[in-house]
C-alpha cells in the first residue's frame, strides 16, 4: 500500500480480520465489523475528496464518542488530510478560536452539536459543514467506493489535537501518523493487549487519552471498542456487565464516581482485567477502593504532545498500584532534570523530559511555544517527578504549581494526596500564597463530603501525622466546589487569580 499512515488501518484490518467487530455503540445500533469500517471510510474519503479536500487540508470533527468520529479520522488519513477533533464542552466562541487557528476546509459534526455550530462566528465557519445523521448516511451510501490508495508517509501530519487548556489557552499539538502508531505500539506492548479485548471507551475521543491510550491501540490489534457517548457512573457499570468489558481507561473523576455509586458493590465486573487511569493525579484512596473490589487500577502518565503515553507501571509493580505512574513505555526515553537541565539524582525532584518516536513535532502555528517545549530532541513536560528506589517515577504535579515555603519546595500534589486521605474531604486543592515570613505558604481549599461537618482547625494536626511541618498549609478554607476542567483537572490558575493575586506568576523551577 502507498498509504503508510493511520488512514490505511481499516483496509489493513479488513484484509486480515474482516469479520471481527471493530466498533459498537454502548446504547445499541448495529456493530461495525472491520470490513464495514473500511468500506465506510473509503466512501467518506471519496465524498470528502469530491468536496475539495486534498493532502494537508484540515478536517475538523465535533461530536461525542461515535463511529463517525473514527471514520472521519481514518478518511482524513486516507487522503493525507489532517484530522482536528474538537471538544464538545467548549462554547461557540472557544470553538471559533480553534477553527480560526487551524482553518479546516470541512467540519463534520453530530446532530447534538447543531446549536454551537450555528452560533460559530462567520469567519470561523469552514467552507463545508456536514451533519451526521440520516441525510449524511444517504449521501454516504451514494458515494463511490472504488479503492483509494493515496501516498501518505509516516512523517506526514495526521492530527492536530488541542491540549486541555488547564494552564492557559489550548495549544494545537501536532502528531504525525508515525507518532500515533508508535504510541499505539507502546500501549499494545505495555498493556499486553489481546485480540479478544472488549474495550470501553467512555473517556472522550477528542482528548489524547481517549484516543491514544485505548481506542487506537485496540483497533490496531483488531479487537473491539464499545463507544459511550457520555459518562454516567451507573450506566458505565451496567455497560461493563452487558458488553463483558475487559479493558477500560478513565480519568480519576470517572472512577471516583463509579466507586461511590450504589451499584459498585453489586455490578458484575468479573470480565475486567485491565483498568487504567491517568490525565490527573490518581488518589491512593481510589486505588485502594478498586483493590477492595478485587480490581487493580493502573496509573499512567502522559500528555497530548507525546501522543500521549509516557509512563506506565511495569508488570508486577502494579501490586501496590499507589503513587507511582510507572516506568517509560517500551519505545520512550525519559529523564528528570534540574532547572539547569543537568540530570537530577535518584529521589530528587525535577522536571520530566520525554523523547521517543511518539513525541510530536510541535504546536500548530506557535513557533515560540514549540521552541520552548521541544528542545534538543526532548519534550519539556512542565511536570515534576522523582524516581523511587525501584526506578518508578512518582509525579509531583506541575512545576508551576510548586511553591517555596521558608526555602523548601512544596509539591501541592503531595499535600493534596494527604488531604484526600481524610474521611470527610471529598475534594481539595493546595496553592502557594505570598507570606511575609516564609515567602510563600500553603493555602488548602477543601470540599467536605456531603453531610460531613469539617472543622478547618483540625486539618493541620491531621496532616502533621504524615507530612513535614513546612508542607502543612497555614490556612484551610472550606469551599463548596473547586474549578475543574470537564476531564477533572484542577484549574489552579483560577484559584491563584482569586486567592493569591499577588503571587509571582512563575515561581522558580525546582
Ligand atoms: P494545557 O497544556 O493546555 O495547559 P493539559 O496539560 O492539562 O493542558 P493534557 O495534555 O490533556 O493538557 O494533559 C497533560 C497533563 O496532565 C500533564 O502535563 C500532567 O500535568 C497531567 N497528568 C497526566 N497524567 C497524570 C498523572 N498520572 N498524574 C498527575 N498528572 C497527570
Ligand atoms: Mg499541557
Amino acid at each position: 500500500m502507498r498509504n503508510q499512515g493511520l488512514g490505511s488501518w481499516p483496509a489493513r484490518r479488513a484484509r486480515r480480520t474482516p469479520h471481527r467487530t471493530a466498533l459498537v455503540q454502548d446504547d445499541g445500533g448495529a456493530p461495525l465489523t472491520y470490513d464495514a469500517l473500511h468500506r465506510r471510510t473509503v466512501r467518506l474519503a471519496h465524498a470528502l475528496r469530491a468536496r475539495g479536500v486534498r493532502h494537508g487540508d484540515r478536517i475538523a470533527y465535533l461530536g461525542p464518542n461515535h463511529h463517525t468520529f473514527l471514520e472521519t479520522l481514518f478518511a482524513a488519513g486516507t487522503l493525507g488530510a489532517v484530522f482536528v477533533p474538537l471538544n464538545t464542552r467548549l462554547t461557540a466562541a472557544e470553538l471559533g478560536l480553534q477553527l480560526r487557528d487551524c482553518g479546516p476546509r470541512v467540519l463534520v459534526h453530530a446532530p447534538s452539536q447543531r446549536r454551537p455550530v450555528a452560533a460559530l462566528p462567520p469567519q470561523a465557519r469552514p467552507a463545508v459543514v456536514l451533519e451526521t445523521g440520516p441525510h449524511y448516511e444517504s449521501r454516504l451510501a451514494e458515494a463511490v467506493d472504488d479503492p483509494l490508495d493515496e501516498p501518505v508517509r509516516p512523517d506526514d501530519l495526521c492530527l492536530i489535537m488541542y491540549t486541555s487548556g488547564t494552564t492557559g489557552r489550548p495549544k494545537g499539538a501536532m502528531l504525525t501518523h508515525a507518532n500515533l502508531t508508535w504510541n499505539a505500539v507502546n500501549v499494545l506492548i505495555d498493556h499486553d493487549l489481546l485480540a479478544t479485548e472488549r474495550a470501553l471507551v467512555t473517556a472522550p475521543l477528542f482528548h489524547a487519552a481517549g484516543l491514544g491510550m485505548i481506542t487506537l491501540p485496540v483497533l490496531l490489534k483488531g479487537a473491539t471498542c464499545v463507544l459511550a457517548a457520555s459518562f454516567d457512573p451507573g450506566r458505565t457499570l451496567e455497560t461493563i456487565a452487558r458488553h463483558r468489558i475487559t479493558f477500560m481507561f478513565g480519568v480519576p473523576t470517572m472512577y471516583e464516581l463509579m466507586c461511590r455509586h450504589p451499584a459498585w458493590q453489586t455490578a458484575d465486573l468479573s470480565t475486567l482485567r485491565l483498568l487504567t487511569c491517568g490525565g490527573a493525579p490518581v488518589p491512593a484512596r481510589l486505588v485502594r477502593a478498586c483493590r477492595e473490589r478485587g480490581l487493580t487500577l493502573r496509573q499512567g502518565y502522559g500528555m497530548t504532545e507525546a501522543g500521549p503515553g509516557v509512563l506506565f507501571p511495569a508488570a508486577g509493580h502494579a501490586a501496590t498500584g499507589e503513587g507511582s505512574a510507572g516506568v517509560p513505555h517500551f519505545f520512550t526515553d525519559v529523564k528528570v532534570v534540574r532547572a539547569d537541565l543537568t540530570e537530577a539524582a535518584p529521589g530528587e525532584t525535577g522536571e520530566i523530559l520525554v523523547r521517543g518516536p511518539h513525541v510530536g513535532p510541535g504546536y500548530w502555528g506557535l513557533p515560540d511555544a514549540t521552541a520552548d517545549a521541544f528542545t534538543d530532541g526532548w519534550l519539556r513536560t512542565g511536570d515534576a517527578a522523582r524516581a523511587d528506589p525501584d526506578g518508578h517515577l512518582v509525579i509531583a504535579g506541575r512545576i508551576k504549581d510548586i511553591y517555596i515555603s521558608g526555602g523548601e519546595n512544596v509539591c501541592p500534589a503531595e499535600v493534596e494526596e494527604a488531604l484526600l486521605d481524610h474521611p470527610d474531604i471529598a475534594d481539595c486543592a493546595v496553592i502557594g500564597v505570598p507570606d511575609e515570613t516564609w515567602g510563600e505558604t500553603g493555602l488548602a481549599l477543601v470540599v467536605p463530603r456531603p453531610g460531613a461537618a469539617l472543622d478547618p482547625e483540625r486539618i493541620p494536626p491531621f496532616l502533621a501525622r504524615t507530612l513535614a511541618r513546612y508542607k502543612i498549609p497555614r490556612s484551610v478554607l472550606v469551599v463548596d466546589e473547586l474549578p475543574r476542567t470537564a476531564s477533572g483537572k484542577l484549574l489552579k490558575n483560577r484559584l491563584r487569580a482569586r486567592y493569591a493575586p499577588a503571587a509571582a506568576p512563575d515561581p522558580p523551577r525546582p
